[in-house]
């Protein structure tokens, strides 16, 4: 009898959610990241000076069901919680004012909840955004309104990661329509920081389930024959398949782009630029929204606070000390607010995280979409792909799509003589 493995490149969340649907159901995978460290774009920066941070603040909402339920499966669940169950606080730098927002649409019903200047009139709009048959940019529906500063804009940044301006109205009504379901729209972030609430449990239970991670091992060329995976050339090692094996590349894009040339990829993408003060911050994390400032939000953790300025093309390749202290300046007001001590003339130690190639570029225009299964035993997975917002949520739904595409697929030609040698090509 032969051993059917999956070897999953890439062990970010998409390759960490593959290996767990793999493991779940008693299948072996093998798991090849060429970082050091797993995680991908969500892990914990664990540098020599000490200042321990996350690459950038993540949130997931309780209508990431995928991803809770992956929370579950790795016992994890518990320490990811609600920072705000109150209302979003969000201050206002053009006018200093601090005011809870509900993140629910139900919780509007409350006026002390509701995002400043909602009107009747926009309520429709939204509607409209969230029933549109034809995708175009969020701003062309919603217009220049007092709602686009207080709602539409942070919300879409957050969400997709690209201006209104050019963002897909259908993107962002997709993650809207499951936020309405009523109890969907609770903001959680992870109790102490991605690597140990997320990565490290997911890596522990794939350890019990007798999976193995290599790190360090960057798939190098896919050496293919007959529509299939014969072969995966590492950084150091090859690894030939058995017949039955199978691939799934949780890669970004620009891999599978490299790696397969002829697939169709998008090839836009967005920066996310994160400022991490080091300071006393309070002993239970807080979170804090920010409208009329460069940054879009802060997550208040015991030890700093971390920054974060999502679709940040006009600042990206700023001077990152500058970048810091303008948003320290805007900032500070509103961190007093919440207890701390803050003062806009007296920056702290600082450290500046830019992810270039955060996540595509959610625009209204057809993204290239590749077929999933584009050899017979090689599935893709990655949160670019498909036509949710490419989030924690739809990196967890790739891994598992992919797992179970190559699990019933016949991934071998029973035509090809036994005898006939594969032709061995390079794909790269
Ligand atoms: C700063 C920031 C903030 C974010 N905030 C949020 C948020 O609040 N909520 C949310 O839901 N999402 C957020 N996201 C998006 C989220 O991080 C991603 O959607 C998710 O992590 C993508 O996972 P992935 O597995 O698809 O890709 P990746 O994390 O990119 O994983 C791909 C992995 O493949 C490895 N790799 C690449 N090439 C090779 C190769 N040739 N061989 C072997 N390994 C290779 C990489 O090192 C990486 O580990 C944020 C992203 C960033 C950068």
């Amino acid at each position: 009898m032969t051993t059917r493995r999956t070897h999953i490149v890439g062990a970010g969340i998409a390759g960490l959610s593959a290996a767990l649907t793999v493991t779940a159901d008693g299948g072996e995978a093998i798991v090849y990241e060429a970082a050091p460290q797993p995680g991908g774009r969500c892990r914990t920066l664990q540098p020599a000076d000490g200042f321990v941070h996350d690459n950038g603040t993540h949130v997931l909402f309780t209508a990431n069901g995928h991803a809770l339920d992956l929370l579950k499966a790795i016992g994890a669940r518990d320490r990811w919680f609600e920072p705000e169950p109150k209302g979003l606080p969000l201050y206002d730098g053009k006018t200093g004012e601090m005011r809870r927002v509900g993140l629910s649409p139900w919780s509007w019903l409350l006026p002390s909840r509701r995002p400043h200047g909602l009107t009747l009139p926009d309520l429709a709009r939204i509607l409209r955004l969230l029933l549109a048959a034809k995708d175009c940019p969020v701003a062309s529906i919603i217009g220049d309104r007092p709602i686009m500063d207080s709602l539409i804009e942070p919300l879409t940044v957050a969400v997709l990661n690209t201006p209104p301006a050019q963002a897909s109205s259908q993107r962002l009504a997709c993650a809207l329509r499951r936020l309405i379901r009523p109890g969907a729209g609770r903001l959680l972030v992870a109790r102490n920081g991605l690597s140990e609430d997320l990565i490290e449990p997911a890596l522990a239970t794939l350890a019990a389930r007798g999976a193995t991670v290599h790190t360090g091992q960057r798939l190098r060329r896919l050496l293919t024959g007959q529509e299939r995976v014969i072969g995966l050339a590492l950084t150091d090692r090859t690894v030939m398949l058995g017949p039955d094996d199978r691939v799934i590349l949780a890669l970004p894009p620009y891999e599978v782009e490299r790696l397969l040339p002829a697939l169709p990829v998008p090839t836009s993408f967005e920066p996310i630029l994160n400022v991490h003060y080091r300071m006393k911050g309070l002993s239970g994390p807080r979170f804090i929204g920010f409208t009329g400032t460069l940054a879009q939000w802060a997550l208040v953790r015991p030890s700093h606070v971390s920054v974060t300025v999502s679709a940040a093309d006009a600042v990206v390749d700023l001077n990152a000390a500058d970048v810091a202290a303008r948003i320290w300046r805007d900032i500070a007001p509103a961190l007093r607010r919440l207890g701390l001590d803050a003062d806009g003339d007296r920056q702290p130690e600082s450290r500046v995280v830019k992810e270039k190639r955060a996540t595509i570029r959610q625009a209204a225009e057809d993204l290239p979409q590749p077929p999933l299964r584009p050899l017979m035993n090689l599935a893709l997975a990655g949160d670019w792909l498909g036509s949710l917002p490419a989030t924690i949520e739809s990196a967890v739904m790739a891994g598992e799509h992919a797992a179970s595409l190559l699990r019933h697929a016949r991934c071998t030609r029973p035509t090809v003589p036994r005898d006939r040698p594969l032709k061995t090509e390079d794909a790269a």
